[in-house]
């Protein structure tokens, strides 16, 4: 299941609470040489030493990038966004078997990161940061779909200037908006009424307002519930969202109208789409 603006924010919230003044006593690495040769994870252990007796002044969230800022310039960046479980234990003994990362604490708790797809747990120096691609995607230049920083006009204006379909729009390296995935557009596009194959550079200024208030709806309500059904935070309790579109309604028939959901293959995975209400 992936993990995408909401559930990122959910966790880094969690994350700032819980972590905000603790001090990594030693760090664990474990099953990760696969995501170490691609670059996910650092291949040296010493990369996360380096976090050791560093104070955790803040936690932040930007796209589905997860940023853990250490004294002396130190960050731990976490970016579940294929899948993955972080979770925080009040007593180092009790930490699960499974984990790739494992912080211990120098006041017995414990934090574990655990990939279940491709993701990013990376320990850097402020000025390594933009090694990271999650780093120069995720808090550069594009913003986050929570209501302080998202505003209709930017986002309107950015929509005008992309001449490719919805799905490269919003979701992935180019998009107007950080933190979408595939999860995310399906039920978005839903709630808006607009086919995923349409030219952002050609919807109608109503439907902007139709796609953004959409936005904010999806995100409001995952943000409300504790993320999607799937999804399990820092407490290991898992959210209560259920989308009204998602891949596997194929064939359901829809809510509203009535008409049978198709299945359409593009962008790089399945999109579920009712012909009756998405135009
Ligand atoms: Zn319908």
């Amino acid at each position: 299941m992936s993990i995408e603006f909401p559930e990122a924010y959910i966790l880094a919230q969690q994350m700032n609470k819980e972590l905000t003044g603790k001090q990594p006593l030693t760090c664990t690495l474990q099953n990760c040489t696969k995501l170490q040769n691609l670059g996910f994870i650092n291949t040296h252990i010493s990369d996360f030493e380096r976090l050791c007796n560093k104070t955790i002044k803040t936690v932040i969230c930007q796209g589905t990038g997860i940023q853990t800022k250490f004294s002396d310039a130190l960050n731990l960046l976490l970016a579940p966004e294929y899948g993955g479980i972080i979770l925080f234990h009040k007593k180092s003994d009790l930490t699960p078997k499974k984990f790739q990362l494992k912080i211990d604490f120098t006041d017995q708790t414990a934090l574990t990161v655990t990939l279940t797809g491709m993701g990013v747990i990376h320990a850097l120096l402020d000025n390594e940061l933009y090694n990271s691609y999650v780093y120069r995607r995720d808090f550069s230049q594009t913003v986050s779909p929570s209501a302080e920083a998202f505003k209709f006009d930017s986002f309107s204006a950015a929509l005008l200037k992309k001449n490719v379909n919805l799905k490269t729009a919003l979701v992935g390296r180019d998009a107007v908006v950080t933190g979408l995935g595939n999860s995310a557009f399906q039920d978005i596009l839903y709630h808006a009424g607009i086919h995923p194959k349409r030219k952002a550079s050609k919807l109608t200024k109503v439907e902007h307002h139709r796609l953004y208030d959409a936005i904010q709806l999806v995100i409001t309500q995952r943000l409300k519930l504790g993320g999607k059904i799937q999804f399990v935070d820092l407490y290991n309790k898992r959210g209560g969202y259920k989308p009204a579109m998602a891949s596997d309604m194929g064939g359901q028939l829809c809510s509203i109208c009535g008409a049978v959901v198709v299945t359409l293959n593009f962008g790089g995975g399945h999109c579920c789409i009712c012909p009756g209400c998405q135009k």
